[in-house]
C-alpha cells in the first residue's frame, strides 16, 4: 500500500490556499495511508483546519525561517518531511513555490517527479497521473515504478477538499539549517493593486483581446482609446480575467501606444498560458491554431470577429458572432451596467 504525502505551505494568513486543498482532495482519491506535511512559520492553525481529512498523521516543519519561499529552506524541509513520513507518493500543488523545488527534492530523495499533472487516478490498483504534452495538444496517462514519486498537481483541476476542522496532533520535524541555507532573503513583494490585476485565475470568464482592437476600422481610423475603455469597463463590470493574443501583446511590447495594461503575462496560447475558466470570450482575434491551443481548458468558447472565415468560425468556437466587437461590447457593457444599477 502506498503512503501518500500531501506537501503544503501555509500562506500569509496562516492557512492553506485552495491549490493545497485540491492536492489533498486528489491524494484522498488514491486511497492508501495519508500523511499531511506542512511548512510555515506556524503550521498548527492550518493543520486544525484540515483535521478531519482522515490523515494517519500530520508532520510539520515550522519556524520563521520557513515563512517565505526560498529554494534552500523549502527543499530541505520537504525532503525531511518526506523521510519522516516514509512517503512513497508525494503530491504538492504546482504553485510557483513548489514548482521551483520539487525536482530538486526528487533528486535528493532518489525519486522521480512529474510536473503539470492535471489528474491522478488508480489504474490496475496503482497510482497514475494525467498530463498534457506538446502545449496541451496530447494527453497521456502514466505510471511509474520508482518511489518516491513526486507529483505536482496543476491548480484548478480538482475540487478542493472540504470537511471538518478540529485539533490535529502535529509531529514536528527538525531541519538543521546553516547560514548557507539562508543566503537568499525575500525583501518585499511587488504586485499590482487588486483592482489593477487583470489576471484572475478564479474568474468564471476569460476575456481575450486580439490585435483587431488596434487595427484601422471601417472609418479608416484606429480607435485605441475607445478599445481600452470598452475592455476595462467590461473587466470592471464582470470581474473577468484578461487574456491576449500574441500579436496584441507583441505590439504593446514594441512600445506603441496601445493597451498599456496588456503584458506578455496575459498572452494565451502555444507560447503563452493555458488558463482554466468555465467560459471564454475572444474578441478581435483571428483564432489561429497557436492561439486557440491556449483555450484547451476553457469549457465554453465564444468569439466575436468581423471575419466569418477566420479560425474561430472553422469549428474552434462553440459560438461565433460575425460582428463588430466595438459595437457588441459597447452594448454588452450598457446592459451589464443597467443590470448592476437595478
Ligand atoms: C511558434 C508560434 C507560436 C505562437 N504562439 C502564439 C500564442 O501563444 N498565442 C497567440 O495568440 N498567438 C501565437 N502565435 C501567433 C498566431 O499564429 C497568430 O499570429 C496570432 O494569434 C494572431 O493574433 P490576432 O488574432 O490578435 O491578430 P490578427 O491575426 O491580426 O487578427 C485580428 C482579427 O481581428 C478582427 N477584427 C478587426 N477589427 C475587428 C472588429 N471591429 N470587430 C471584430 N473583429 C475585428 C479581424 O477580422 C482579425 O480576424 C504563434 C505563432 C507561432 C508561429
Amino acid at each position: 500500500m502506498e503512503t501518500i504525502l500531501v506537501l503544503a505551505h501555509v500562506e500569509a494568513d496562516g492557512l492553506l490556499a485552495k491549490p493545497a486543498l485540491e492536492a489533498l482532495a486528489a491524494a484522498k482519491s488514491l486511497g492508501g495511508t495519508l500523511v499531511l506535511g506542512l511548512i510555515g512559520a506556524d503550521v498548527q492553525p492550518a493543520a486544525n483546519k484540515i483535521a478531519g481529512c482522515g490523515a494517519a498523521k500530520f508532520v510539520g516543519v515550522a519556524g520563521a525561517d520557513f515563512t517565505q519561499a526560498r529554494y534552500a529552506t523549502d527543499a530541505a524541509a520537504a525532503a525531511a518531511i518526506a523521510k519522516a513520513a516514509g512517503a512513497t507518493v508525494i503530491i504538492a500543488p504546482h504553485t510557483s513555490r513548489w514548482g521551483r523545488v520539487l525536482a530538486g527534492v526528487a533528486q535528493r530523495l532518489g525519486g522521480r517527479v512529474d510536473t503539470h499533472v492535471t489528474a491522478v487516478s488508480l489504474v490496475n490498483g496503482a497510482p497514475a497521473v494525467t498530463r498534457w504534452y506538446y502545449r496541451q495538444r496530447m494527453e497521456a496517462v502514466l505510471q511509474r515504478v520508482q518511489r518516491p514519486w513526486l507529483i505536482a498537481l496543476d491548480p484548478g483541476c480538482v475540487a478542493p477538499w472540504q470537511g471538518e476542522t478540529g485539533t490535529a496532533t502535529l509531529e514536528a520535524v527538525a531541519v538543521n539549517l546553516t547560514d548557507a541555507h539562508k543566503r537568499t532573503t525575500v525583501t518585499g513583494v511587488r504586485a499590482p493593486k487588486a483592482e489593477e490585476q487583470t489576471i484572475r485565475p478564479d474568474a468564471k470568464l476569460l476575456f481575450v483581446a486580439g490585435a483587431g482592437w488596434t487595427k484601422k476600422q471601417a472609418d479608416g481610423q484606429t480607435h485605441v482609446e475607445e478599445a481600452e475603455k470598452l475592455i476595462l469597463d467590461f473587466l470592471k463590470l464582470t470581474g473577468a480575467s484578461l487574456g491576449s493574443s500574441k500579436s496584441l501583446v507583441d505590439i504593446s511590447g514594441e512600445g506603441q501606444a496601445v493597451l498599456p495594461f496588456m503584458t506578455h503575462l496575459n498572452q494565451i496560447g502555444q507560447t503563452g498560458s493555458t488558463p482554466r475558466h468555465p467560459k471564454g470570450l475572444s474578441t478581435c482575434c483571428h483564432g489561429e491554431e497557436p492561439h486557440t491551443v491556449g483555450w484547451r481548458f476553457i469549457n465554453e468558447r465564444r468569439a466575436i470577429s468581423l471575419d466569418p472565415n477566420c479560425g474561430w468560425a472553422r469549428g474552434k468556437a462553440d459560438v461565433l458572432y460575425a460582428a463588430d466587437a466595438f459595437q457588441v461590447m459597447a452594448k454588452v457593457n450598457e446592459l451589464l451596467a443597467a443590470k448592476k444599477s437595478v
